[in-house]
């Protein structure tokens, strides 16, 4: 008898002690002081039972008061385990449901992206955040262009498929920093903490780019392009109202424009005439052969002898430099049609200058959203081809640090373009603030020294010192230096001196239209360059 209640107390025990481990999930998910308290009592209670179990082992007669109180204990174990079960079963289930209603409440059912509401939770985290760590970010308003057609002619469902296609893709070309939004209809919207907004532009570009493919939908292959506005934060906006509204401003001047993307600037709304103006003259520009490019000589220093010369973009209708409208072109996405132009006009040009200056070299300027582009290599290997022009004709200079953005990407077009044999040049070394590390990535020959060092050459030692450490430290890289503004015969001198291999400047030639070049080609091919003396 003794046994068997012993065995009956031992199994209420279990029972009791099996619920404490539910009891505690119970308290972690659901705060409620009931629930703390009652895990306290499963606690005690369970001493209480060990306590009981332990007298009854201990008595010698079983008494009538024993068998009632091991059976109430022991119903009081089986009760307390299954309230306990149950409750952590409808708690869990009803957690849950919460969590599936919140993911409902913040996404969009068709594509499963962020919603609005989730979008707006999030840019306000972006500015807090941005405030601590005073970094800027950017808000993309993306509307797809023509989408009402594909709706209004091929049905609805073809219309989802499209959204959720584009999703995907979205997704696919963004990482996990970046957040990507449906904001309803045809509209996406994406913010991208820390950047600056050439970097927010090559996030544009890597978004247009994954729409080059059709998409194909149920047997239809379709195209679908967008337009982008983009507003950065703080410059735009340091609250959600006007970085929603500006990059939303910014976005239809884009597609009013037909850019693919367009950065909100305080133009939009003072000189916007202008400045859209002029982005819309670039465009004609293209189409009505307005820009020239000009041509400076590049010579060694050791004999002035003609080495290269760089192209140099003219809009001479506007009468204004490429230092304008170039950053412009980036910003509007129209550079990679300016930078194919040039290309063109470089190549026919040596593909001319290829019989009387078999070695003479071509300099273009390039941007890095051009080495943003995947498909630039093949255009660029398309032009050599038809121009019949070998690679290593071409030297392609670039300027920029932002290639921050999707390096490996650019690295891989970088390779592409340097196996086809084309050479590369850090431009303007020693201004923009990665110039160490654009020299490690670029696999370049060349070091162009920039010219704000070169002027004051004469007049302030830090700056000499400047550039003959700059020339050692491409000589030990392997490389060579140019020096670029060299104005005079005095600062060639003291260029020679420190070693540089190769000088460009006003004091050797101003860059000269095609014919004026020919001319100066055709005088100097003999006979040695002599510098301005002042
Ligand atoms: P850059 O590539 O550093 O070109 C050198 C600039 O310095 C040219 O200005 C040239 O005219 C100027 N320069 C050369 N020697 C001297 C000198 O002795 N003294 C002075 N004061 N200036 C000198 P430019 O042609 O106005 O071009 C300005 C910048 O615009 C270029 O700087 C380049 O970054 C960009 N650019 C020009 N053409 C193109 C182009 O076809 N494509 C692209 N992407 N950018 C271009
Ligand atoms: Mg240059
Ligand atoms: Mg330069």
């Amino acid at each position: 008898m003794k046994l068997a209640l012993a065995l009956l107390l031992l199994t209420g025990t279990l029972l009791i002690l099996l619920s404490v481990i539910p009891a505690m999930k119970i308290c972690r998910s659901d705060k409620q002081f009931g629930w703390r308290a009652l895990f306290s009592l499963i606690v005690l209670f369970s001493f209480g039972y060990l306590f009981f179990l332990f007298l009854l082992l201990n008595k010698v007669i079983v008494e009538q008061i024993d068998i009632i109180v091991s059976l109430i204990l022991f119903g009081g174990g089986g009760f307390v385990f299954l309230v306990i079960r149950l409750s952590l079963m409808s708690i869990t289930q009803a957690q849950e449901l919460a969590e599936k209603e919140r993911y409902k409440a913040l996404h969009d059912p068709l594509t499963s992206l962020p919603n609005r509401k989730f979008f707006s939770i999030n840019i306000n985290k972006t500015i807090a955040l941005s405030k601590k760590t005073n970094s800027s970010f950017a808000v993309l308003m993306i509307d797809l262009d023509r989408f009402k057609e594909i709706n209004d002619t091929l049905g609805h469902d073809i219309g989802d498929g499209v959204l959720v296609e584009i999703s995907k893709r979205f997704s696919e070309v963004t990482n996990k920093k970046q957040f990507v939004a449906r904001l309803g209809g045809d509209e996406f919207a994406l913010v991208i903490p820390d950047v600056d907004n050439k970097q927010a532009i090559a996030v544009c570009m890597a978004l247009h780019e994954s729409l080059n493919t059709l998409i194909s939908v149920q047997n239809y292959d379709l195209a679908v392009d967008m337009s982008v506005g983009v507003a950065m934060y703080p410059k735009h906006g340091t609250d959600i109202r006007m970085l929603l509204k500006n990059s939303d401003v910014a976005m239809y001047q884009s597609k009013k424009d037909k850019v693919d993307s367009f950065v909100y600037d305080e133009y939009l709304n003072r000189d916007s005439l202008q400045r859209l103006e002029l982005i819309s003259g670039i465009k004609q520009a293209l189409i009505n052969h307005e820009f020239e490019l000009y041509y400076q000589p590049i010579i060694d220093a050791k004999n002035n002898k003609i080495r290269a010369v760089e192209a140099l973009i003219r809009w001479p209708k506007k009468g204004i430099g490429p230092d304008i409208f170039i950053p412009l072109a980036e910003e509007v996405n129209l550079i990679n049609d300016i930078t194919l132009w040039v290309l063109n006009e470089a190549l026919e040009q040596v593909k001319k200058w290829s019989i009387d200056y078999p070695n003479l070299k071509i300099s273009i300027n390039i941007s890095v959203l051009d080495l943003r582009n995947i498909n630039f290599p093949n255009k660029v290997k398309e032009l050599l081809d038809r121009f019949a022009v070998p690679a290593n004709m071409l030297i392609f200079e670039i300027t920029e640090s932002a290639m921050m953005v999707n390096v490996e990407r650019v690295k891989r077009v970088i390779n592409e373009l340097s196996e086809l044999g084309i050479d590369f040049a850090v431009d303007d070394f020693g201004t923009g603030f990665s110039s160490l590390s654009l020299l490690r990535e670029l696999p370049s020959n060349v070091i162009k020294i920039d010219r704000s060092f070169i002027s004051t050459i004469q007049s302030e030692t830090d700056n000499a010192a400047i550039v003959k450490a700059t020339i050692d430290l491409a000589h030990s890289i392997g490389r060579r230096a140019v020096a670029e503004g060299v104005e005079n015969e005095r600062v060639a001198a003291l260029l020679l001196d420190m070693g540089c291999d190769y000088l460009q400047g006003y004091g050797i030639s101003r860059p000269l239209n095609s014919d004026a070049i020919e001319l100066w080609l055709a005088k100097h091919a003999f006979e040695n360059v002599t510098l301005l003396s002042s």
